[in-house]
């Protein structure tokens, strides 16, 4: 496979092409207040060992940050009796970003819930395989955007008598529109090709609106070339020719599939972040769950979790106008990818045996 390897400089920064979505030009404040959800299973894991990164890189580049500490999922389930407490909802409220690990068995009551109270309306996943992953192709580089308030997420089920069941899918132009907005503004700073994704075959009134939704706003991007694919051709695609590939949008069930297959593609679903972006506030979480068979152990790659730090600096250093946070994301995106090409510090998952904290301390010390 005598593809190009990425270089570390390479198109590691994901959001900036979305500057002028986020409401930029806020006054910089003196610390961030970023609230932290340590999650359930591998998330206390994956949390400690990302601070360790967090520390380092606050520290060489000036950026204070104040972690709060926002307990949610099943933990705060059992100590509560609520997943995702007022308290720690307050938090949320009176921070300027969260940083989430992964929650168990209660994640609708925490982020599908924290999606739409916030209205964080793309859920951008970039897939990229970096060198030592076991990548089906060292050329894979794309951004999976997901569309993240609506679709059978809204929860809406119901039974008719004892044996039917029922689920409403909710799918609105308005929706539909702003995230193709969101995938073609991605795609202008990037290889310049958006996918979208559905099933209009069958799902003729849902699907159909999508597809009408994503042809409008691609029709104002006449540098962009653009295709759409049935969900299922897309997921033999994605195994078949990921190179293809650049920007793919879809609705919120397809998306959650499909950016999970295009994870493992890239080599691992331990090192997939992701921002879950709205015009005012954004969270940033692995995109993959809580992992239990692997908790406790020690054992799972933190750097789905440091990716997304990296991916939280950068949308802080564009909504506040502050370059060290723009450098600070750069950092991390670097040292990762030097940890991975030096493949002497990687998990299980990836064919190693480093421990969680291990890999993170590998990251720590290459941030100069
Ligand atoms: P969810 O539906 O909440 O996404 P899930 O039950 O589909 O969760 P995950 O928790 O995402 O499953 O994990 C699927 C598998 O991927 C796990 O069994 C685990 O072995 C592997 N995995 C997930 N995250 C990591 C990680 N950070 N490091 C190593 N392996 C991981």
């Amino acid at each position: 496979m005598g593809h190009q390897i990425l270089g570390v400089m390479d198109s590691l920064s994901v959001l900036s092409p979305l500057k002028d979505m986020y409401v930029g030009g806020m006054p910089k404040p003196k610390e961030y207040v970023v609230a932290l959800i340590p999650g359930d299973g591998i998330g206390p894991e994956l949390t400690t060992a990302t601070l360790e990164v967090v520390k380092k890189v606050s520290e060489v580049y000036g950026v204070s940050i104040n972690i709060v500490y926002a307990e949610a999922g099943d933990n705060a389930l059992s100590r509560y009796g609520q997943a995702l407490p007022e308290r720690s909802l307050n938090i949320i409220k009176n921070s300027h970003t969260c940083l989430k690990a992964p929650v168990g068995e209660t994640s609708a009551d925490v982020i599908v819930r924290l999606r739409m109270m916030f209205d964080l309306f793309a859920n951008i996943r970039p897939v990229k395989a970096y060198p030592n992953t076991q990548a089906l192709r060292n050329d894979i580089d794309m951004v999976v955007i997901r569309e993240n308030t609506e679709d059978l997420y809204k929860g809406l089920e119901l039974t008719v008598g004892s044996n039917t069941a029922i689920a409403l899918r909710v799918i609105t132009y308005e929706a539909s529109r702003r995230v193709a907005e969101v995938a073609f503004k991605l795609a202008s700073g990037r290889r310049k090709k958006v996918t979208a994704v559905h099933k209009s075959n069958v799902l003729k009134t849902t699907c159909g609106l999508f597809a009408r939704a994503c042809r409008d706003v691609a029709s104002k991007y006449s540098e962009v070339v653009y295709e759409e694919s049935y969900v299922d051709a897309c997921a033999a695609n994605l195994v078949r020719k990921p190179q293809s590939f650049d920007v793919i949008v879809t609705t919120n069930m397809f998306g959650d599939i499909l950016s999970d297959e295009a994870a493992q593609v890239a080599g691992s679903l331990g090192l997939a972040p992701s921002c879950n972006l709205g015009y005012n506030y954004a969270i940033f979480e692995p995109i993959h769950g809580a992992a239990f068979d692997i908790a406790g152990k020690n054992i799972a790659n933190p750097i789905s979790m440091i990716l997304s730090t990296a991916l939280m600096f950068e949308w802080l250093g564009a909504r506040y106008g502050d370059d060290p946070c723009v450098k600070a994301s750069e950092s991390i995106n670097n040292a990762v990818y030097k940890v991975l090409q030096e493949g002497t510090t990687l998990t299980q998952d990836l064919g190693g045996s480093a421990k969680t904290y291990e890999v993170a301390k590998a990251i720590a010390t290459k941030i100069t």
